[in-house]
């Protein structure tokens, strides 16, 4: 890249995050908006021919066509930047096509991935059975066994890719760990940071060299649009997903990218706010007669509680998962009726797998976001039928406990 830079907005040098997540982005237009502006156009008109070659080369940095350059996408790619604390941001158009991008722009036929057992189920296809086509083999291994992680390297070993909390089990890894691992392998650490955002959990800060976000969640934070991204050190950005995204074109839209920049003014009070009722709503679930366990990372019990207080900032996030008493009395047949009966007593929550939203969503991992895996598959993952998720909303603490009262008193 020449020296012909797209300017940055003035800020003093100290502000901090609450501040950058309002206010980083771009200068504003000739026009002086306040609201930063929503760049629908496809391409970028040149000064002069000269200049089009200039930046078409890549020695001056402008604006030249959206599959790879645009001015509200950049506004939202340096927000989360700076939320991250990284250098520099690719966005993309989903969570899943930021995962492909990672992938094609780090890996090649012949290396090895290793990845944790408990990720994202489409991640699990992506990298274990898409990428296998390619010659890319990967090894999955514990969420939380860090010594199995570390046999599973080997001289081939490119990528560590792991998230933490887990969905639906919230299980938490130990970044640090990890990125020791990864290097003292010469590997990559991406971490897929959608469950905690970075207004909890900033996984550059434990080692990671990358990471991965669905900004369809937390960052859009209301359930509206489908986006993605990956944030990491500007080399990598620009030499290794760069010219992915100019040739493979899995871009995130302009519209998509001016909703997630948006949400991103109000994620960390949202994060706030979402995860002291999850909290709430956690040590209650605990204490109901009808509930078996509760799995949530800021509860004493939670098997990995002191290390996700260090690693995300004293939060547990925003999801809390519980199983449905009935197995013991009746197995699994059982023990998915009575999940499913407090699932459809509830009047407020929405019957979805989708999560980060300001409406508080309830589902039942094992016929749903797990429904693909055999049941032998689902129990080895300790996903049994009984269990329920809840990714808190906004909603008032009252109403939702309430709302699966209803369910869990007429068992
Ligand atoms: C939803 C999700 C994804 C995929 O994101 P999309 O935007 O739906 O493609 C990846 N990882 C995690 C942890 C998710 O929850």
């Amino acid at each position: 890249m020449g020296d012909k830079k797209i300017p940055r907005v003035t800020l003093p040098p100290d502000v901090r995050l609450d501040t950058l997540a309002v206010r980083e982005g771009l200068p504003r237009s000739p026009w002086g908006e306040n609201s930063e502006a929503l760049f629908l156009t496809s391409s970028f008109v040149q000064p002069d021919a000269a200049s089009a070659a200039a930046r078409f080369a890549n020695e001056e940095e402008a604006f030249i066509y959206s599959r790879f350059t645009n001015p509200t996408v950049m506004m939202m790619e340096r927000r989360l930047a700076a939320l991250e604390g990284t250098e520099a941001c690719i966005g993309t158009s989903s969570g899943m096509s930021a995962i492909l991008l990672l992938a094609m722009g780090l890996l090649k036929a012949g290396d090895h991935v290793v990845c944790s057992r408990s990720v994202f189920g489409s991640t699990i296809m992506l990298l274990g059975r898409e990428f296998a086509k390619f010659g890319v083999e990967t090894s999955f291994v514990s969420q939380t066994d860090v010594d199995e992680w570390r046999r599973a390297v080997k001289p081939t070993t490119r990528l560590l890719f792991a998230e933490s909390p887990t969905n639906p089990l919230t299980e938490v890894c130990d970044i640090r760990a990890l990125s020791r691992i990864a290097k003292d392998s010469g590997a990559w650490l991406a971490v897929d940071n959608c469950f905690c955002s970075p207004a909890l959990q900033q996984p550059v800060k434990y080692g990671a060299d990358l990471v991965i976000h669905s900004g369809t969640k937390y960052l859009d934070g209301q359930g509206r649009v489908i986006a993605g991204a990956i944030c990491g050190s500007e080399a990598l950005i620009n030499e290794k997903f760069m010219p992915v995204m100019r040739s493979a074109g899995m871009s995130l839209s302009p519209f998509n990218a001016w909703v997630v920049l948006k949400g991103l003014e109000t994620l960390a009070i949202r994060m706030r706010a979402q995860s002291e009722s999850a909290l709430k709503l956690a040590e209650w679930l605990e204490q109901q007669p009808m509930v078996e366990r509760v799995y949530y990372p800021g509860l004493k019990s939670h098997p990995q509680h002191e290390l996700a207080m260090a690693q995300q900032a004293g939060s547990g996030g925003a999801v809390v998962s519980f199983i449905v008493q009935g197995q013991a009395r009746g197995g699994a047949v059982l023990a998915r009726k009575n999940a499913f009966h407090v699932i459809d007593r509830t009047q407020i929550c929405s019957i979805t797998a989708n999560l980060g939203d300001t409406k508080t969503t309830i589902t039942h991992p094992a016929s749903t976001s797990h429904g693909r895996l055999t049941e032998e598959q689902r129990l080895a993952a300790g996903i049994t039928q009984g269990m329920v998720r809840v990714a808190v909303g906004l909603e008032d603490l009252d109403d939702l406990r309430a709302d699966l009262l209803r369910g869990l008193d007429s068992l």
